[in-house]
Protein backbone atom coordinates (compact mmCIF):
# COMPACT_ATOMS: atom_id res chain seq x y z
CA UNK A 1 0.00 0.00 0.00
CA UNK A 2 1.13 3.24 -0.49
CA UNK A 3 0.73 6.48 1.64
CA UNK A 4 0.76 10.23 1.46
CA UNK A 5 0.53 10.40 -2.45
CA UNK A 6 1.34 13.51 -3.72
CA UNK A 7 -1.19 15.13 -6.71
CA UNK A 8 -2.67 18.76 -7.90
CA UNK A 9 -6.34 19.84 -7.37
CA UNK A 10 -6.33 20.45 -11.18
CA UNK A 11 -5.27 23.50 -12.95
CA UNK A 12 -2.16 24.56 -13.49
CA UNK A 13 -0.99 28.58 -14.89
CA UNK A 14 -0.97 28.81 -18.41
CA UNK A 15 2.77 30.26 -19.85
CA UNK A 16 3.16 33.10 -21.47
CA UNK A 17 3.50 32.06 -24.86
CA UNK A 18 0.03 30.39 -24.66
CA UNK A 19 -1.53 33.48 -22.88
CA UNK A 20 -0.03 35.31 -25.95
CA UNK A 21 -1.47 32.52 -28.23
CA UNK A 22 -5.08 33.00 -26.89
CA UNK A 23 -5.13 36.52 -26.67
CA UNK A 24 -4.47 36.19 -30.23
CA UNK A 25 -6.81 33.54 -30.89
CA UNK A 26 -9.84 35.90 -29.36
CA UNK A 27 -9.14 38.60 -32.14
CA UNK A 28 -8.75 35.82 -34.76
CA UNK A 29 -5.41 36.19 -35.16
CA UNK A 30 -4.08 32.69 -34.86
CA UNK A 31 -5.64 29.99 -36.35
CA UNK A 32 -7.51 27.05 -34.20
CA UNK A 33 -4.83 24.48 -35.09
CA UNK A 34 -1.46 26.35 -34.15
CA UNK A 35 -3.25 27.35 -30.89
CA UNK A 36 -3.84 23.79 -30.82
CA UNK A 37 0.03 22.62 -30.69
CA UNK A 38 0.88 25.46 -28.26
CA UNK A 39 -1.92 23.83 -25.77
CA UNK A 40 0.13 20.38 -26.62
CA UNK A 41 3.49 21.92 -25.70
CA UNK A 42 2.18 23.61 -22.72
CA UNK A 43 0.22 20.48 -21.40
CA UNK A 44 3.53 18.51 -22.52
CA UNK A 45 5.98 20.67 -20.01
CA UNK A 46 3.53 20.45 -17.43
CA UNK A 47 3.32 16.50 -17.15
CA UNK A 48 7.09 16.29 -17.50
CA UNK A 49 7.49 19.17 -14.53
CA UNK A 50 5.37 16.58 -12.49
CA UNK A 51 6.96 13.58 -13.36
CA UNK A 52 10.53 15.62 -13.10
CA UNK A 53 9.67 16.68 -9.10
CA UNK A 54 7.80 12.89 -8.44
CA UNK A 55 4.32 14.13 -7.72
CA UNK A 56 2.26 10.47 -7.84
CA UNK A 57 -1.15 11.18 -9.59
CA UNK A 58 -0.95 13.50 -12.38
CA UNK A 59 -3.05 16.11 -14.11
CA UNK A 60 -3.12 17.76 -17.83
CA UNK A 61 -3.05 20.94 -16.23
CA UNK A 62 -6.00 22.57 -17.81
CA UNK A 63 -3.70 24.45 -20.77
CA UNK A 64 -7.09 24.30 -23.27
CA UNK A 65 -9.52 25.85 -20.48
CA UNK A 66 -10.66 29.40 -19.82
CA UNK A 67 -12.92 28.29 -17.53
CA UNK A 68 -14.12 25.80 -15.77
CA UNK A 69 -17.90 26.07 -16.17
CA UNK A 70 -17.25 27.85 -19.75
CA UNK A 71 -15.49 25.01 -21.00
CA UNK A 72 -17.70 22.20 -20.46
CA UNK A 73 -20.65 24.76 -21.60
CA UNK A 74 -18.67 25.48 -24.82
CA UNK A 75 -19.03 22.17 -25.07
CA UNK A 76 -22.43 21.24 -24.53
CA UNK A 77 -25.96 22.02 -26.73
CA UNK A 78 -28.70 23.92 -25.22
CA UNK A 79 -25.65 26.14 -23.74
CA UNK A 80 -24.67 29.70 -24.77
CA UNK A 81 -21.99 31.28 -23.28
CA UNK A 82 -22.57 34.97 -22.21
CA UNK A 83 -20.18 38.34 -22.00
CA UNK A 84 -18.33 38.80 -19.08
CA UNK A 85 -19.40 38.86 -15.22
CA UNK A 86 -18.11 39.41 -12.52
CA UNK A 87 -17.18 36.33 -9.92
CA UNK A 88 -15.05 36.22 -7.06
CA UNK A 89 -13.02 39.41 -6.27
CA UNK A 90 -12.16 40.73 -9.32
CA UNK A 91 -12.36 38.03 -11.27
CA UNK A 92 -14.13 37.84 -14.27
CA UNK A 93 -15.25 34.84 -16.46
CA UNK A 94 -18.12 34.24 -19.38
CA UNK A 95 -21.28 33.15 -17.74
CA UNK A 96 -22.78 29.78 -19.43
CA UNK A 97 -26.27 30.41 -19.82
CA UNK A 98 -28.83 27.18 -20.51
CA UNK A 99 -31.06 28.36 -23.35
CA UNK A 100 -32.54 24.94 -23.96
CA UNK A 101 -33.11 21.21 -23.37
CA UNK A 102 -28.85 19.99 -22.90
CA UNK A 103 -27.40 17.81 -24.72
CA UNK A 104 -23.83 16.55 -24.76
CA UNK A 105 -23.15 15.06 -28.60
CA UNK A 106 -19.45 14.10 -27.91
CA UNK A 107 -16.99 13.67 -24.90
CA UNK A 108 -15.58 16.63 -23.47
CA UNK A 109 -12.94 16.13 -21.77
CA UNK A 110 -11.87 12.58 -23.03
CA UNK A 111 -9.48 14.11 -25.61
CA UNK A 112 -6.96 15.67 -23.43
CA UNK A 113 -7.38 13.37 -21.03
CA UNK A 114 -6.02 10.53 -23.68
CA UNK A 115 -3.18 13.31 -24.55
CA UNK A 116 -2.25 13.36 -21.47
CA UNK A 117 -2.45 9.73 -20.44
CA UNK A 118 -0.23 8.46 -23.57
CA UNK A 119 2.44 11.10 -22.17
CA UNK A 120 3.34 8.88 -18.58
CA UNK A 121 2.80 6.37 -16.83
CA UNK A 122 1.96 7.23 -13.39
CA UNK A 123 -1.85 7.88 -13.41
CA UNK A 124 -3.70 10.97 -14.68
CA UNK A 125 -6.82 11.94 -13.27
CA UNK A 126 -9.97 12.65 -15.53
CA UNK A 127 -11.79 16.12 -14.66
CA UNK A 128 -15.32 16.73 -14.79
CA UNK A 129 -16.75 20.20 -13.69
CA UNK A 130 -19.28 18.43 -11.46
CA UNK A 131 -23.32 19.50 -12.08
CA UNK A 132 -24.10 21.35 -9.05
CA UNK A 133 -21.50 24.10 -9.84
CA UNK A 134 -22.51 23.79 -13.34
CA UNK A 135 -25.85 24.74 -12.70
CA UNK A 136 -25.31 27.47 -9.77
CA UNK A 137 -22.56 29.53 -12.45
CA UNK A 138 -25.34 29.37 -15.47
CA UNK A 139 -27.91 31.30 -16.24
CA UNK A 140 -31.16 29.23 -16.71
CA UNK A 141 -33.68 30.52 -19.51
CA UNK A 142 -34.95 27.09 -19.94
CA UNK A 143 -35.73 24.71 -16.94
CA UNK A 144 -36.73 26.86 -14.69
CA UNK A 145 -36.16 25.16 -11.54
CA UNK A 146 -32.18 24.84 -10.08
CA UNK A 147 -32.91 20.89 -9.15
CA UNK A 148 -34.03 20.50 -12.90
CA UNK A 149 -31.18 21.99 -14.27
CA UNK A 150 -29.00 20.63 -12.05
CA UNK A 151 -29.59 16.90 -12.89
CA UNK A 152 -30.09 17.59 -16.52
CA UNK A 153 -26.35 18.17 -15.91
CA UNK A 154 -25.68 15.29 -13.59
CA UNK A 155 -26.86 13.07 -16.04
CA UNK A 156 -25.03 14.40 -19.62
CA UNK A 157 -21.89 14.48 -16.85
CA UNK A 158 -22.22 10.72 -16.38
CA UNK A 159 -21.76 9.25 -19.31
CA UNK A 160 -18.59 12.15 -19.38
CA UNK A 161 -17.69 10.20 -16.40
CA UNK A 162 -17.99 6.77 -18.12
CA UNK A 163 -16.32 7.99 -21.46
CA UNK A 164 -13.29 8.99 -18.96
CA UNK A 165 -13.30 5.64 -17.71
CA UNK A 166 -13.68 4.00 -20.81
CA UNK A 167 -10.50 5.88 -22.16
CA UNK A 168 -9.15 4.34 -18.75
CA UNK A 169 -8.80 6.75 -16.28
CA UNK A 170 -8.62 4.92 -12.77
CA UNK A 171 -9.41 8.05 -10.66
CA UNK A 172 -12.05 10.88 -11.62
CA UNK A 173 -12.31 14.22 -10.12
CA UNK A 174 -16.02 15.95 -9.82
CA UNK A 175 -15.00 19.91 -9.23
CA UNK A 176 -18.00 21.47 -7.05
CA UNK A 177 -16.63 24.53 -5.79
CA UNK A 178 -20.05 26.13 -5.56
CA UNK A 179 -21.01 23.18 -3.24
CA UNK A 180 -21.53 25.68 0.07
CA UNK A 181 -23.22 28.23 -1.90
CA UNK A 182 -26.41 27.07 0.14
CA UNK A 183 -26.84 24.69 2.35
CA UNK A 184 -30.47 24.19 2.14
CA UNK A 185 -29.17 22.68 -1.44
CA UNK A 186 -27.08 20.27 -0.31
CA UNK A 187 -29.34 17.47 -0.46
CA UNK A 188 -29.14 18.52 -4.22
CA UNK A 189 -25.47 18.09 -4.52
CA UNK A 190 -25.68 14.95 -3.09
CA UNK A 191 -28.68 13.54 -5.16
CA UNK A 192 -26.85 15.37 -8.60
CA UNK A 193 -23.04 14.31 -7.69
CA UNK A 194 -24.57 10.58 -6.69
CA UNK A 195 -25.63 10.72 -10.57
CA UNK A 196 -22.64 11.45 -12.13
CA UNK A 197 -20.66 8.51 -10.38
CA UNK A 198 -23.38 6.14 -10.01
CA UNK A 199 -21.75 2.51 -11.11
CA UNK A 200 -18.43 4.01 -11.84
CA UNK A 201 -15.17 1.63 -11.02
CA UNK A 202 -13.22 4.36 -11.22
CA UNK A 203 -12.15 5.70 -7.57
CA UNK A 204 -14.37 9.37 -7.42
CA UNK A 205 -12.85 12.50 -6.03
CA UNK A 206 -14.60 15.68 -5.25
CA UNK A 207 -13.25 18.41 -4.99
CA UNK A 208 -14.41 21.99 -3.43
CA UNK A 209 -12.94 25.36 -2.41
CA UNK A 210 -14.23 28.51 -0.89
CA UNK A 211 -16.59 27.05 1.57
CA UNK A 212 -17.81 27.22 5.52
CA UNK A 213 -17.13 23.78 5.57
CA UNK A 214 -18.61 23.83 9.46
CA UNK A 215 -22.42 23.92 7.54
CA UNK A 216 -21.77 21.24 5.08
CA UNK A 217 -19.55 19.19 7.33
CA UNK A 218 -22.58 16.65 8.62
CA UNK A 219 -22.74 16.15 4.50
CA UNK A 220 -19.39 15.17 3.96
CA UNK A 221 -19.88 11.35 4.64
CA UNK A 222 -22.81 11.16 2.56
CA UNK A 223 -21.19 12.48 -0.80
CA UNK A 224 -21.46 9.64 -2.97
CA UNK A 225 -17.58 9.96 -3.79
CA UNK A 226 -14.47 7.86 -2.43
CA UNK A 227 -12.41 10.83 -1.58
CA UNK A 228 -13.19 14.58 -0.71
CA UNK A 229 -10.43 17.06 -2.01
CA UNK A 230 -10.68 20.23 0.38
CA UNK A 231 -9.16 23.47 0.83
CA UNK A 232 -7.60 23.58 4.03
CA UNK A 233 -4.18 25.48 4.33
CA UNK A 234 -6.14 28.58 4.02
CA UNK A 235 -8.93 28.39 6.31
CA UNK A 236 -6.08 27.53 8.56
CA UNK A 237 -6.69 23.95 9.67
CA UNK A 238 -10.00 24.81 11.52
CA UNK A 239 -11.55 21.74 10.54
CA UNK A 240 -9.26 19.39 12.09
CA UNK A 241 -10.95 19.48 15.38
CA UNK A 242 -14.15 18.74 13.35
CA UNK A 243 -12.50 15.94 11.61
CA UNK A 244 -11.58 14.46 15.59
CA UNK A 245 -14.91 14.84 16.56
CA UNK A 246 -16.57 12.83 13.19
CA UNK A 247 -14.30 11.09 11.80
CA UNK A 248 -14.31 11.08 7.52
CA UNK A 249 -15.46 7.57 6.38
CA UNK A 250 -13.75 8.31 3.25
CA UNK A 251 -9.79 9.43 1.87
CA UNK A 252 -9.00 12.64 2.08
CA UNK A 253 -6.76 14.66 -0.36
CA UNK A 254 -5.40 17.65 2.01
CA UNK A 255 -4.41 20.81 0.75
CA UNK A 256 -1.06 22.08 1.82
CA UNK A 257 -0.58 25.11 0.13
CA UNK A 258 -2.58 27.97 -0.13
CA UNK A 259 -3.30 29.08 -4.03
CA UNK A 260 -4.74 32.40 -3.03
CA UNK A 261 -0.71 34.02 -2.30
CA UNK A 262 2.49 34.61 -3.96
CA UNK A 263 4.14 33.71 -0.80
CA UNK A 264 5.81 30.13 -1.02
CA UNK A 265 5.36 28.03 1.88
CA UNK A 266 8.31 26.73 3.42
CA UNK A 267 8.84 23.31 3.58
CA UNK A 268 8.78 23.20 7.49
CA UNK A 269 5.67 24.99 7.27
CA UNK A 270 4.11 21.93 4.66
CA UNK A 271 5.77 19.68 6.85
CA UNK A 272 3.40 21.15 10.34
CA UNK A 273 0.56 21.16 8.15
CA UNK A 274 1.30 17.34 6.88
CA UNK A 275 1.69 16.73 10.80
CA UNK A 276 -1.55 18.16 11.66
CA UNK A 277 -3.30 15.93 9.15
CA UNK A 278 -1.55 12.40 9.96
CA UNK A 279 -2.70 12.55 13.75
CA UNK A 280 -6.27 12.51 12.43
CA UNK A 281 -6.42 10.16 9.24
CA UNK A 282 -4.80 6.86 8.15
CA UNK A 283 -1.54 7.55 5.67
CA UNK A 284 -2.75 5.39 3.42
CA UNK A 285 -6.26 7.34 3.22
CA UNK A 286 -4.23 10.97 3.00
CA UNK A 287 -3.31 12.37 -0.40
CA UNK A 288 -1.47 15.51 0.21
CA UNK A 289 -2.05 18.31 -2.85
CA UNK A 290 -2.52 22.27 -3.08
CA UNK A 291 -5.27 24.12 -1.82
CA UNK A 292 -7.52 24.23 -5.26
CA UNK A 293 -5.99 25.09 -9.12
CA UNK A 294 -2.91 26.68 -9.06
CA UNK A 295 -4.11 28.64 -12.22
CA UNK A 296 -3.73 32.11 -10.78
CA UNK A 297 -0.24 31.96 -9.61
CA UNK A 298 2.96 32.30 -11.92
CA UNK A 299 4.19 29.36 -13.64
CA UNK A 300 7.28 29.70 -11.37
CA UNK A 301 5.09 30.18 -7.92
CA UNK A 302 2.87 26.80 -9.22
CA UNK A 303 6.16 25.26 -9.56
CA UNK A 304 7.55 26.41 -6.31
CA UNK A 305 4.76 25.19 -4.56
CA UNK A 306 4.76 21.78 -5.91
CA UNK A 307 7.90 21.40 -5.14
CA UNK A 308 7.93 22.35 -1.47
CA UNK A 309 5.17 20.32 -1.50
CA UNK A 310 7.01 17.00 -2.76
CA UNK A 311 9.87 18.33 -0.78
CA UNK A 312 8.01 18.02 2.91
CA UNK A 313 6.10 15.16 2.25
CA UNK A 314 9.53 13.27 1.70
CA UNK A 315 11.05 14.65 4.63
CA UNK A 316 7.45 13.36 6.68
CA UNK A 317 7.64 9.60 5.04
CA UNK A 318 11.48 9.82 6.19
CA UNK A 319 10.78 11.05 9.59
CA UNK A 320 7.97 8.44 10.03
CA UNK A 321 9.41 5.45 8.14
CA UNK A 322 6.84 5.55 5.78
CA UNK A 323 7.70 3.64 2.18
ZN1 LIG B 1 -10.96 24.72 -5.88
Amino acid sequence: MTALQTTSVGSLPKPDYLLHARAKAAKGGLKRGELRALEERATEDWIRFQEDIGIDILVDGEQYRGDMATYFAENLEGMEVSGLVRSYGNRYYKKPVIVGELARAKAISVGWFRFARKRTQKPVKGMITGPYTMMDWSFDEHYGSREEAALAFARLLHEEARDLEAAGAAIIQVDEPALATRSDELPLVVKAVGIVTKGLQAKTILHTCYGNYEDIYSYFNRLPVDQLDLEMSNSSLDLLDRFRRDPLKKEIAFGVVDVHSHVIETKAQVVERIEKALRIFDPQKLYIDPDCGLKTRSVDEAKEKLEVMVRAVHAVKAEHGIA
